[in-house]
């Protein structure tokens, strides 16, 4: 049985999203993905933001029809976008993924002014970590924030990479060192700065295999200067809130993976029951059966972990004790997206490399950056063996 862990409620839901989807993206895919039209992909968060869907995650500015939204229904959203075009559904997680930090962290005031904009798919939000010599070893950032007593201003300055909505983001969550002299996890602080404050600037957009039409750059920031309540959280508290911010992200990117999976599969299982090949159809023989047989195994496996890791957030268990089950959810959905889609192309033979045949060839480029982007396979595996492991500690 697929979706096990899905109420009749939420089954219903993923059919009430299906329809929106297919109405509002899907006759825009080309757009976004031939023509790499951002304005549209903009139009379709709009139409998002308006119906609901990007305030599942927080059930008290949430107006809709469930009684009990949560995270299992953002990552729905998740799914059913990135089941017609992942593009689009990075933009809507990118700015999901900014706006819980504000939801849980942000004083009042920039709650007000930016939170609902980014929910009712007005403005876009992105979230900041990555630099030129810091990827996976987050904590070892340089991007340096300090407080001008004077002025009661934060002061920041360094460059970011590979910063999803980039140059299109209203507002940005930079995380950067406020304290050298104690281990990075100690003296990390989480900052908000908008889009228009003096000193942001985009010197590069990068020019990705798949993903085509979603908008990763460089984030620079020369002595950028905000308020003082433009600070989330605590001063020196922003590894914490990396670290909540992971789970969130990784459970959504659960969601994104099975999508790019499911709609590879879809085609694949499709070709297999038509072409016909040494008088037979492709799904009658064994080496295709078994290609489509495991592609079945390791979609219900990402599904039921995704799921599941999303079930237990919204039942209020999260930090640490989420970590396990969030990284495990990310590791193999996007694993297995790759895996489908890689042999996708292989049941298609010519077609699945062709761009005048179908979407396979774009599957296979929009899933290699899964394994990579919020939190590698790697760094996934080592948190999971790091649970299963208490008694010693890995070497990172
Ligand atoms: C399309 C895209 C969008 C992105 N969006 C954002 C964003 O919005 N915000 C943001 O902050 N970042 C973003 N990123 C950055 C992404 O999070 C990083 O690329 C990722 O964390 C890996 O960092 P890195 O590229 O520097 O690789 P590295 O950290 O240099 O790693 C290179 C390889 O070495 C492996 N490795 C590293 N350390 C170890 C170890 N100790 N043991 C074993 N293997 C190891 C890694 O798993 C990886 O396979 C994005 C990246 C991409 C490609």
């Amino acid at each position: 049985m697929r979706d096990f862990f899905l109420t009749h409620e939420d089954r219903a839901f993923r059919e009430e999203v299906r329809a929106f989807m297919s109405r509002e993206l899907a006759p825009k895919m080309d757009l976004i993905e031939r023509d790499q039209d951002f304005n549209t992909q903009l139009t379709v968060a709009r139409a998002l933001g308006q119906a609901g869907y990007l305030k599942l995650m927080f059930p008290d500015l949430y107006r809709g029809a469930l009684p009990k939204p949560g995270l299992i229904h953002a990552v729905i959203v998740s799914e059913e976008a990135a089941f017609l075009n992942y593009a689009f559904e990075t933009t809507i997680a990118t700015a999901l993924s900014c706006a819980y930090p504000i939801h849980r962290f942000a004083r009042a005031a920039l709650r007000e002014r930016y939170l609902l904009p980014i929910l009712e798919g007005r403005s876009l939000g992105s979230i900041c970590m990555t630099e030129p010599n810091v990827g996976s070893d987050s904590a070892s950032m340089k991007t340096r924030i300090r407080f001008d007593e004077v002025s009661g201003e934060w002061v920041i300055s360094g460059l970011k990479r590979y910063i999803s909505n980039a140059s299109k983001a209203d507002v940005y969550i930079v995380w950067g060192v406020t304290d050298p002299e104690v281990p990075p996890q100690k003296g990390l602080t989480a900052i908000l700065i908008p889009a228009d404050a003096d000193g942001m600037s985009f010197p590069r957009l990068y020019d990705f295999m798949g993903r085509r039409g979603s908008i990763v750059g460089e984030v620079a920031m020369d002595e950028v200067r905000v308020p003082e309540e433009n600070l989330l959280g605590e001063l020196n508290g922003g590894f914490k809130i990396m670290l909540s911010a992971f789970n969130f992200e990784r459970v959504i990117l659960g969601g994104s993976g099975l999508g790019v999976a499911r709609s590879a599969f879809e085609i694949a299982s499709q070709h297999a029951q038509e072409r016909v090949s040494f008088g037979q159809k492709l799904g009658q023989k064994q080496l295709i059966w078994d290609m489509i047989a495991q592609m079945s195994c390791k979609i219900d496996a990402s599904e039921l972990l995704t799921h599941r890791a999303a079930k237990m957030y919204d039942s209020g268990i999260g930090g640490k004790d989420l970590m396990r089950e969030a990284s495990q959810a990310k590791l193999v959905a996007s694993e297995t997206a790759v895996f489908c889609a890689d042999r996708t192309v292989q049941i298609l033979g010519g077609d699945g490399v062709t761009r005048q045949y179908g979407r396979a060839e774009q599957l296979y480029r929009d899933a290699r950056t899964l394994p990579i982007v919020g939190g590698t396979s790697e760094m996934c595996k080592y948190l999971i063996a790091a649970r299963e492991m208490p008694s010693i500690r890995l070497n990172l």
